[in-house]
């Protein structure tokens, strides 16, 4: 089997090994195994089904969400050799006809659906062998994760109408909670899980308070005068305010955001992929399906929304590997406009939880790695040296007595309380929500009052941040213990922790740019 799938691996796709978790996962589904991968972008996720789809008997279906992207793919397989289509509303009945046709003699093995075509191909599938189910971007199906499409729901009918076939769910990002969404939405059957590695070592992260961003940005780039970079911001407006003034500043830069028309999208899109534009400014609209490997750095003039963006957006530099730089503004001006925008959304608690994630990575005190890397579940066990954190260490005390305190409190409440709740019991406060609990009675009540309440949150955003606890953003932002807490609990293992002496949110608001 290996010696069939490498040579299967070079001979249509050219390459000579598989990338981490790659020959795993496809030998999952031919094992006719429900399997959900999940892997950074530009981790090789499309080989996962493109390989099995080869091997297998019938044909094997991807429901992916953007129908621009679908003819990129498609096209490439062709032009490895591989028999694909897509079909989708563009077409006519009778093109469509063809393509299922050719489904059903098996001369087409892999087809790409949106996930609205699936009940008006209904009548199609009747006559169809299909060996795999793949759903690409399957993030999309969890009104918890950051890109929710409401078609993406209508998946589990693949399950109830292919129950033999096995399903493969694909996703770059996504939370702990996102990823079981998923297996429960689409209902897989005991999947196999394989999560690859998120860390890329050589983007560089750093953290700077948001004062006098145009002039730190032209200083940042004037050191590197050559190297291609993204500057992401909120609105479209900013993006074009701050090209204006970079090219002021004679920096080739150009703007790109939802709102230009499609030719001047795609031009500017070209310009820079062909580095005859060195920098963009962009909304987050920019960058999907975008193959560039020699993007040097990524500038996040504001917040992002989540985690989950952030890291896709940093991860569009560096891609051939080469070390890259990543520069993340934060001020208390965008975190009141990011939450005044989460407010306004249909799921509202869930943004706003993410939101306070970003809101802490940004505040951080230890590695931003580690952070970002325990956010997508992932634990490493070395300071990663290449974050701002690690160049340029806060001083740290021994913290073990502080975080066992903080951990029973947790216990104690059940995990069954928010941030403020445990702070409170801690500190002994006597407010109605303790008193309504009875959490006076309870034991560890109260073991905090030499703490303030300001540096109790921040050394609880801490051990968060170290991995000993964690939010459930799901459910009312409870804090819970994860495995990782019993060293602490049970085996007097070191905690260190480090005294803020300013305020650990970024401090005046800042006029807009
Ligand atoms: P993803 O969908 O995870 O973002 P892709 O499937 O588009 O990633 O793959 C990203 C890039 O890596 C593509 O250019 C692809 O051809 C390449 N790639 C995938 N698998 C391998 C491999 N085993 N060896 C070398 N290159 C690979
Ligand atoms: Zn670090």
């Amino acid at each position: 089997m290996t010696d069939q799938l490498h040579a299967t691996l070079k001979e249509n796709f050219g390459f000579e090994k598989f990338r981490p978790n790659q020959e795993e996962i496809i030998n999952s589904v031919l094992a006719g195994t429900d399997t959900v991968a999940i892997m950074p972008t530009g981790g090789g996720k499309s080989i996962c089904f493109q390989l099995p789809a080869l091997l297998l008997p019938g044909i094997t279906i991807v429901i992916s969400p953007l129908i621009a992207l679908m003819k990129d793919q498609v096209d490439s397989l062709k032009a490895n050799g591989i028999s694909a289509c897509f079909i989708n509303s563009t077409q006519s009945a009778i093109e469509q006809q063809l393509l299922i046709e050719a489904l059903r003699n098996h001369t087409i093995k892999l087809v790409y659906l949106a996930p609205e075509s699936l009940s008006y191909l209904d009548k199609a599938f009747n006559d169809l062998t299909v060996s795999l189910i793949a759903i690409d971007e399957a993030h999309c199906i969890s009104s918890w994760g950051h890109d929710f499409r409401p078609a993406y729901t209508n998946l589990s009918y693949l399950k109830n109408r292919f129950p033999a076939t096995p399903v493969l769910a694909l996703t770059a990002t996504a939370d702990k909670a996102t990823r079981e969404d998923i297996i429960t939405q689409l209902n897989l059957q005991h999947p196999n899980k394989f999560v690859a590695s998120f860390d890329r070592k050589n983007l560089s992260l750093e953290v700077r308070l948001a004062q006098n961003r145009i002039k730190q940005i032209i200083e940042f780039i004037t050191e590197k005068p050559t190297d291609s970079g993204i500057i992401y911001c909120l609105s479209r407006k900013s993006t074009e305010e701050i090209a204006d003034k970079l090219q002021k500043a004679g920096i080739n830069a150009k703007a790109y955001h939802a709102g230009l028309n499609y030719e001047e999208r795609s031009r500017t899109q070209d310009l820079f992929i062909n580095d005859q534009v060195q920098i963009i400014c962009a909304t987050i609209a920019f960058g999907m399906g975008i193959d560039k490997s020699n993007v040097r750095w990524v500038i996040h003039y504001n917040l992002p929304k989540n985690i989950e963006g952030y890291y896709q957006e940093i991860g569009r530099a560096g891609r051939d590997g080469l070390p890259s730089e990543t520069v993340l503004f934060q001020s208390y001006g965008d975190v009141i406009q990011l939450q005044q925008f989460a407010n306004e959304s249909a799921n509202a608690e869930f943004q706003l939880a993410k939101l306070d994630r970003m809101k802490q990575y940004a505040d951080a005190l230890s590695c931003r790695r580690k952070i970002l890397l325990s956010y997508f579940g992932e634990l490493i066990s070395e300071d990663c040296g290449n974050c701002d954190v690690c160049k340029n260490p806060p001083a740290f005390f021994d913290g073990t007595v502080i975080a066992q305190k903080a951990l029973s409190a947790i216990v104690r409440l059940n995990q069954n309380e928010s941030l403020g709740v445990i702070v409170d019991f801690l500190r002994g406060s006597k407010n109605a929500h303790i008193f309504d609990h009875g959490y006076q009675n309870l034991k560890t009540y109260g073991i905090g009052t030499e703490i303030s309440w300001q540096d109790w949150n921040q050394y609880l955003i801490q051990l968060i941040n170290l991995g000993y606890c964690e939010i459930a953003f799901h459910q009312n932002n409870k804090i819970k213990l994860t495995a990782f807490a019993k060293k602490v609990l049970f085996e007097n293992h070191t905690v260190q922790l480090t005294k803020a002496n300013q305020p650990i949110t970024a401090p005046k608001p800042e006029k807009p740019a």
